[in-house]
């Protein structure tokens, strides 16, 4: 497998420090090239590892992708380098405009793009398990509950929202509840409440490396695709 050359944008991060640890991991599959954050110096990011300020992007060396997990002020700045450079970008940073989705979709006529508000595979699965429940229990409340850790910023996550569209998919209006506690990772419940019944589906995530191996691979599997959105599920295998 070649190696690719990835510019981490929000290196010092919860994520991008997994990024980083990840991509160190296999040195033969992943090379950070540029290590990107708000400021610098930042102690986070690790010796060996490029680093640049966010008011420097426009001089960093030549990268064959960018992953993106850093807050939505500094979504545009990535999104047009990567089509200034006519480079793929995997991003997960949530809480951005509608303005800013649409501006992955006018990205996406130039280079392959993916935003996701969350790269594991277990979520993926949860939205199409939701989208079928919603189909077949018309009428039910819907209710999507949330919990993060205390350092979040955006509230309902991009994940719930996510979810939240495909359990409304047949029309009933969805409710959100969001937590904001401790060290948690991300946890979801989508609830179907009927007379008498509920139905609850769950997905914990227990380690935000799931999430950075999710980006890793939609890196690879994203890097020499023609230009286009892409989801996280036509990434997969
Ligand atoms: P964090 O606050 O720990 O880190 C943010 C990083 O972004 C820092 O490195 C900071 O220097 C950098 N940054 C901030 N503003 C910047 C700017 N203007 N230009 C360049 N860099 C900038 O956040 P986190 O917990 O690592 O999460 C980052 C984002 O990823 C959030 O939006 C979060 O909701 C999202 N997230 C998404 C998923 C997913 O699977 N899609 C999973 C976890 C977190």
């Amino acid at each position: 497998m070649n190696m690719l050359r990835v510019l981490v944008h929000g290196a010092s991060g919860r994520m991008g420090q997994s990024l980083l640890r990840l991509s160190a991991e296999q040195p033969d599959q992943y090379q950070v090239v540029a290590a990107v954050t708000r400021r610098t110096p930042s102690p986070r990011v690790v010796d060996g590892v490029p680093h640049f300020a966010a008011s420097e992007l426009a001089g960093v060396p030549a990268f064959d992708v960018a992953i993106d997990f850093s807050l939505p002020d500094g979504f545009d700045p990535i999104l047009a380098l990567c089509v200034e450079r006519g480079v793929p970008l995997v991003s997960g940073t949530t809480g951005i405009s509608a303005a800013q989705i649409e501006a992955v979709g006018q990205a996406a006529a130039r280079i392959p793009v993916v935003w996701a508000t969350n790269f594991s595979l277990g979520v993926a699965v949860l939205a199409e398990l939701v989208e079928r429940a919603a189909a077949a229990l018309p009428g039910w409340d819907v209710d999507v509950v949330e919990s993060h850790h205390v350092h979040k910023k955006d509230a309902p996550s991009g994940t719930a929202l996510t979810l939240g569209e495909a359990a409304g998919s047949a029309g009933a209006p969805v409710h959100y509840a969001s937590l904001r506690a401790g060290d948690i990772v991300g946890e979801h419940t989508v609830q179907f409440a009927g007379l008498g019944e509920r139905v609850e589906l769950i997905h914990r995530a227990t380690h935000r490396d799931v999430f950075a191996r999710g980006a890793l691979h939609a890196a690879r599997k994203l890097a020499g695709r023609p230009a286009g959105r892409y989801r996280v599920r036509d990434l997969l295998d």
